[in-house]
């Protein structure tokens, strides 16, 4: 881990920490010296990544979750309060794409991708509010993505999910950043090398995509781990809303 220090003394949830983008947040957010929460439903990928943290001399609490359920988050943001005593960055990461076509209506799929990617950020804001309010700063950061701006074949809901973050986020800049000096920032990633295909529930649909994005680079969760660190360290007085960070290979 590089020794960084520009978020030392603050204190970082990341949901979805367990794999992907969200691990490599939490990585490079503690590499900044930022004490760190993991949350997700894999309790024991989360103690290993905690684990790694606290070997490399950070501080690090891994709290099982699932984001869906407002009252897990609650407790969430209870336990880092209890442990550390402030909430300065927020990561709302976790998510799923569990995409279709969508006259296959697996309408179950559909809410369930409301119930994380929309109703959980919901939830982590509203939990992580009421402290931010309190202390008069912090940093929400939701991982939408480019589908947050462009629909596509097959990930229409998907899409619709991605585009309510953006919205949210706008909204909670217009509200809270001037007022109450809280910042906000949604990160959009395009194709992101990670597990998220794993829950494209056809496994031809998988295939497709994989065959034809073919030799191409995709991003590494520490590309858009580095986005987050670029918006989390920017001065007091600067809001970066917004980034969209595609590999160079997508066309798209
Ligand atoms: P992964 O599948 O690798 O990781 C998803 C993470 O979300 C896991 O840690 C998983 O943990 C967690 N998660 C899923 N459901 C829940 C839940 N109900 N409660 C708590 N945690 C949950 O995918 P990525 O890292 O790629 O995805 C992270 C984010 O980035 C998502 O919001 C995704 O939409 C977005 N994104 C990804 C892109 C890509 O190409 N990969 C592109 C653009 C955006 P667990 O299963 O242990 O709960």
């Amino acid at each position: 881990m590089s020794a960084g220090t520009r978020l030392a003394g603050q204190v970082a949830v990341v949901t979805g920490a367990s794999a992907g983008i969200g691990a490599a947040v939490a990585r490079a957010l503690a590499a900044e010296s930022a004490r760190v929460a993991l949350a997700a439903r894999r309790e024991d990928r989360l103690q290993a990544l905690a684990a790694e943290l606290e070997g490399d001399g950070a501080e690090a609490l891994a709290v099982r979750t699932d984001v869906a359920r407002r009252d897990e988050v609650e407790r969430l943001v209870d336990a880092v309060l209890e442990r550390w005593g402030r909430l300065d960055v927020v990561v709302a990461n976790a998510g799923i794409m569990p995409v279709s076509p969508v006259t296959e209506l697996r309408v179950d799929d559909w809410t369930r991708m409301v119930d994380v990617n929309v109703k959980g950020v919901l939830h982590t804001v509203g939990a992580a509010l009421p402290p931010m309010l309190e202390a008069g700063r912090g940093h929400l950061v939701t991982i939408g993505s480019l589908a947050g701006r462009r629909p596509f074949p097959g990930g229409t809901v998907y899409s619709a999910t991605k585009f309510a973050v953006r919205a949210l986020v706008w909204g909670l800049h217009l509200e809270l950043g001037a007022v109450h000096g809280i910042r906000v920032t949604d990160v959009q990633p395009g194709f992101v090398a990670t597990e998220l295909l794993d829950t494209v529930p056809d496994p031809d649909l998988r295939r497709a995509w994989l065959e034809n994005w073919g030799e191409r680079r995709p991003l590494q969760p520490e590309d858009v781990a580095r986005a987050v660190i670029f918006a989390v360290t920017a001065p007091e007085h600067v809001a970066v809303n917004e980034v969209l960070v595609r590999p160079l290979d997508q066309p798209t």
